[in-house]
């Protein structure tokens, strides 16, 4: 019996049918990822569910559109509503996190960081960021990434037996070799981070304090997480993870001293026209951001994500670090003997979507490691609530438990039983139900 949401759903009702009767193929592909959408729960901490008007926007007109320069400084004509949607997406995200300057043009988070090192390093500059195997990201030093290949990256990590940012360790590798720029932020770290500590640390070694809050920047702008301004000097954002936008990224900084930079190291240092349809989703979604009833999405996200780590536990299960104060978790499966891998493929039989990830000090290959990463802004999104979230985690360590007991393939009674229960909570909590 296929494991996959029923049939091609089409896209009735969604938008009007040009796409339908244009290509069907492609069509039906998205028709059936909509019916993914509704019919599994997201459990992928960097995903979320944009809204139609987010969506309205990125399908819109401006797709048609070149605007190489800034507002009022173009380098093509008929570009007065561009300079509309630019200068409010630029506005509204520095009200949203209360800075002096904002870059909203980053096509997405890898190339906001990239314009970073281009606006302050030469190849060959050694930086500092978080260790991949601590939850660091690939733009932050990876070897078969260009910030591993072309920059010198040194690396922090976490503690061994807290599963804790290592401060003493972030000031040692910073004395010893005096890196330019130091990041903080990450993929999969779930603790709050200590600005103020990075500040000291880069102020003691003169480098640059960037924060790339990807992850975490839904609940900055909800005050569901400490701001990383004003210690940090440019901090670098994707929009479609908790933030809830589209796919994207942004660059916001504070002093004068950057803005001609980093300005000129997105365009024209790394591209050409900005995509002006996502510009203009990227506004809309500030603009939701900045609605009181975010702050309490920002809050639920990690309210639902206690309650996720708190279940699992109860249900047997370890969480890295001990729990969680943001959206996020790993679980170490190490215990049950099962790995990231097949637990990632187990889920998604029983429809729960996440990702297979490393936990510290995993001693299993990235394309196997021994954990998972669950998030909860796209669930939150959908309207579950801690009660959701603690079933979601008993339904998990039920698979798992399956996974346990028969290897690989699990225990499809289990799956099934599991699955049986997705459904209804999907039913019960829509994804665009219009
Ligand atoms: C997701 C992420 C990125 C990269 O974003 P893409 O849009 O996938 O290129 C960069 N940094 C961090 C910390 C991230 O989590």
């Amino acid at each position: 019996m296929s494991t996959q949401p029923t049939a091609a759903a089409p896209l009735d009702g969604f938008w009007n049918d040009d796409l339908a009767k244009a290509d069907p193929e492609i069509a039906a592909a998205i028709g059936s990822e909509l019916k993914r959408q509704q019919d599994k729960i997201e459990l992928i901490a960097s995903e979320n569910i944009a809204s139609k008007a987010v969506l309205e926007a990125t399908g819109s007109v401006f797709t048609n559109k070149y605007a190489e320069g800034y507002p009022g400084k173009r380098y093509y004509g008929g570009c007065d509503y561009a300079d509309v949607i630019e200068t409010l997406a630029i506005d509204r995200a520095k009200e949203l996190f209360g800075c002096n300057f904002a870059n909203v043009q980053p096509n997405s988070g890898s190339q906001m960081n990239q314009a970073v090192f281009l606006a302050l390093l030469q190849p060959g500059d050694t930086f500092m960021g978080l260790d991949l195997n601590s939850g660091g990201h690939l733009t932050h030093g990876s070897p078969v990434n260009m910030s591993g290949k072309w920059f010198n990256p040194v690396s922090y990590g976490v503690t061994e037996g807290e599963e804790l940012i290592d401060m003493e360790a972030v000031a040692a590798t910073a004395r010893e070799h005096k890196p330019k720029i130091i990041i903080c932020g990450g993929t999969a770290y779930s603790r709050v981070w200590d600005f103020g500590a990075f500040r000291a640390i880069a102020d003691e070694v003169g480098a640059t304090l960037l924060c790339d809050m990807s992850h975490i920047s839904g609940l900055v702008a909800g005050g569901a997480h400490p701001s990383p301004f004003p210690h940090c000097d440019i901090v670098t954002s994707t929009t479609h993870k908790s933030l809830r936008g589209p796919r994207s990224g942004i660059i916001l900084w504070n002093d004068e001293k950057f803005t001609k930079p980093l300005n000129m190291a997105v365009f024209p240092g790394l591209q050409g026209g900005p995509l002006m349809h996502v510009v203009a989703a990227k506004a809309v979604a500030f603009r939701e951001a900045l609605a009181p009833e975010f702050k309490s999405y920002a809050h639920r996200i990690v309210e639902n994500a206690r309650a996720l780590a708190a279940s699992l536990e109860d249900n047997g299960l370890r969480i890295v670090s001990g729990g969680t104060d943001n959206h996020s978790m790993l679980v170490d499966l190490t215990a049950k003997n099962v790995t990231g891998k097949d637990a990632e493929k187990g889920l998604d039989r029983a429809w729960l979507t996440c990702n297979k990830n490393g936990i510290p000090f995993d001693t299993r290959s990235p394309f196997v490691t021994s954990g998972v990463r669950l998030g909860t802004p796209a669930g939150t999104t959908r309207g579950f609530g801690p009660a959701e979230f603690r079933q979601i985690g008993e339904l998990i360590a039920e698979v798992v438990e399956g996974l346990s007991k028969n290897g690989p393939e699990g225990d499809a009674q289990i799956e099934e039983r599991v699955r049986g229960r997705v459904s209804e909570l999907c039913k019960n909590f829509p994804v665009y139900p219009e």
